[in-house]
C-alpha cells in the first residue's frame, strides 16, 4: 500500500482534527454543523439552511463525508492552494498500485463524470453512436447528444436486468456506427448487477475492436458473488475502459475525483480530451481514502445494513423493491413518481427523480439512520396502509 504522506497530525490545523473529530458514522459530524457567515446575506443563508435540513436521498451520495484521515490529508494539501505545480502525493501511482495496474493504465478525472465525457469525446467522433440500456446513468447519453452523437438505447428485461444478447445483437448490427458500448455495473438507477459471466459473454460476442465503457461507480457496495470488476480485461489488452469514482464509498463527491483504467493506448487516445483539473485537495484526499480501509468498511457495513432494513420494511408492507447491489434502491410506488416526489419534498425528504420509462418507480439513496427514519415516516404518511392488507400494491 502506498504510504507517502509525511504530514504530521499536529500539523493539521494545530490539532483541530481531534477537536473537529470526524465522528465515525454519527448522523451529523461536527464539521457538517459549522456554518461560516455567508456572502450575500440572509437569502443564501436561508437556502443553505433549507438544504442542510433536508434528508438528502436523491443523488446516491455518501452522507458521512470523508473520513478523519482524508480530512487530515486534504487539510494538509491546502498549503498548495496557490500553486499550479505541486507534489500530488503520488495519486496516480497509489491508484495504480491499489488496483494492480500500471500508472500508464490510469487517467484521472474531476469525478468519473469527466471520464465518461472524455470517453464520449474520444470515441464518438465521425457520427458514431453509444449503445447501452435505458434507464441507465443518463449523462452518458445526454453528453452524446450534446456533442451531436446518437445513442442506441435498449430496454431492460422484465426483471430490470440488462439484456446482454440484445446489446450484442445491436452492436453487431450497427457495427460501423458504434463508437462504444456503455455498461453501468451495477446499473444506476436499478441497482442490478451484470454477472462476470455476462460481461465475458458481451466482450466475446461483439467485434473485438469495439470499446466498452464499464462504469463501476457502485463497485464497493456489491455483495453478489457472481459479480466481478472488469479490470482484468484491461490487463488482457481488451478495449475496455473501467470508470471508478471517489464520490460514493469514499464520500468525496464535491471534491470531484475519479479515474479510468484502460490500456495505455486507450489512455493516450483519451488524455487530450481530459481537462487535467483535479484539485490538490482531492488528490491528497484520494490517496488517504484508499489507505483508510477501516473507514471504507464502516461506510459499507452501515449502508448495506440500512438498505436491507429499509427495503425489508417496505416489502413487509407489500411493496415491490428491485434487488439492489448499491447504496440506493428502487421501489414500485404504483403512483406517478413526480407526485410522490413532491409529497416527500413537502415532508423535508428529497428522493430520486423520475427515470423514464419506469415512471412509477422511486429511487431512494441510503442516507444516515436518522434520514432513513424520516423517509419511512414520510412513506407511511404518503402511502397509508389500506384495509386490503396482504394484496400486492407494488
Ligand atoms: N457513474 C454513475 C453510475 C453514477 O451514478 C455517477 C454519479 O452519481 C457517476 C458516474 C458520476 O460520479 P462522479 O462524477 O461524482 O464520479
Amino acid at each position: 500500500m502506498h504510504t507517502k504522506q509525511s504530514f504530521s497530525r499536529r500539523g493539521f490545523l494545530g490539532g483541530t482534527a481531534a477537536a473537529l473529530g470526524y465522528m465515525g458514522l454519527k448522523p451529523t459530524p461536527l464539521w457538517a454543523e459549522r456554518s461560516p457567515p455567508l456572502a450575500g446575506g440572509s437569502l443564501f443563508q436561508q437556502e443553505a439552511d433549507e438544504y442542510d435540513a433536508l434528508a438528502k436521498l436523491h443523488f446516491n451520495e455518501n452522507p458521512y463525508g470523508p473520513s478523519d484521515k482524508v480530512l487530515e490529508a486534504m487539510t494538509y494539501a491546502f498549503k498548495y492552494s496557490m500553486r499550479y505545480g505541486y507534489p500530488d502525493n503520488g495519486v496516480t501511482a497509489a491508484i495504480a498500485e491499489h488496483h494492480g495496474v500500471a500508472r500508464e493504465n490510469i487517467l484521472l478525472g474531476a469525478g468519473s463524470g469527466e471520464i465518461l465525457e472524455v470517453v464520449g469525446l474520444t470515441f464518438l467522433d465521425h457520427d458514431k453512436k453509444v449503445i447501452g440500456v435505458d434507464p441507465s446513468y443518463g449523462s452518458v447519453y445526454r453528453h452524446a447528444s450534446g456533442i451531436d452523437a446518437d445513442a442506441i438505447k435498449l430496454p431492460l428485461l422484465d426483471n430490470y436486468r440488462q439484456h446482454i444478447p440484445a446489446i450484442i445483437d445491436a452492436t453487431k448490427k450497427h457495427y460501423r456506427e458504434v463508437g462504444f458500448v456503455y455498461l453501468c455495473n451495477p446499473n444506476n438507477p436499478t441497482g442490478r448487477t451484470v454477472t462476470s459471466q455476462e460481461v465475458q459473454q458481451l466482450l466475446d460476442g461483439i467485434p473485438e475492436d469495439v470499446p466498452v465503457l464499464i462504469d463501476e461507480a457502485y463497485h464497493h457496495f456489491v455483495e453478489d458473488p457472481e459479480y466481478a470488476t472488469s479490470i482484468p480485461y484491461v490487463l488482457e489488452g481488451r478495449p475496455v475502459i473501467v470508470a471508478r469514482t471517489f464520490s460514493k464509498l469514499f464520500g468525496m463527491a464535491a471534491m470531484r475525483i475519479g479515474f479510468a483504467i484502460a490500456t495505455p493506448e486507450m489512455i493516450q487516445r483519451m488524455r487530450p480530451y481530459s481537462t487535467g483539473s483535479v484539485n490538490a485537495l482531492a488528490k491528497w484526499g484520494a490517496v488517504a481514502a484508499l489507505e483508510d480501509t477501516e473507514a471504507q468498511e464502516r461506510v459499507r457495513r452501515i449502508t448495506l445494513r440500512l438498505r436491507k432494513q429499509t427495503t425489508s420494511e417496505l416489502e413487509s408492507m407489500g411493496y415491490n423493491v428491485i434487488p439492489s447491489e448499491t447504496n440506493f434502491f428502487m421501489v414500485h410506488t404504483g403512483r406517478p413518481v413526480n407526485e410522490v416526489r413532491t409529497a416527500f419534498r413537502d415532508r423535508g425528504v428529497a428522493v430520486g427523480r423520475p427515470f423514464p420509462p419506469m415512471l412509477e418507480h422511486l429511487r431512494v439513496s441510503i442516507g444516515t439512520e436518522e434520514e432513513m427514519g424520516r423517509f419511512m415516516t414520510a412513506w407511511k404518511e404518503i402511502f397509508p396502509v389500506r384495509s386490503t392488507m396482504g394484496s400486492e400494491r407494488g
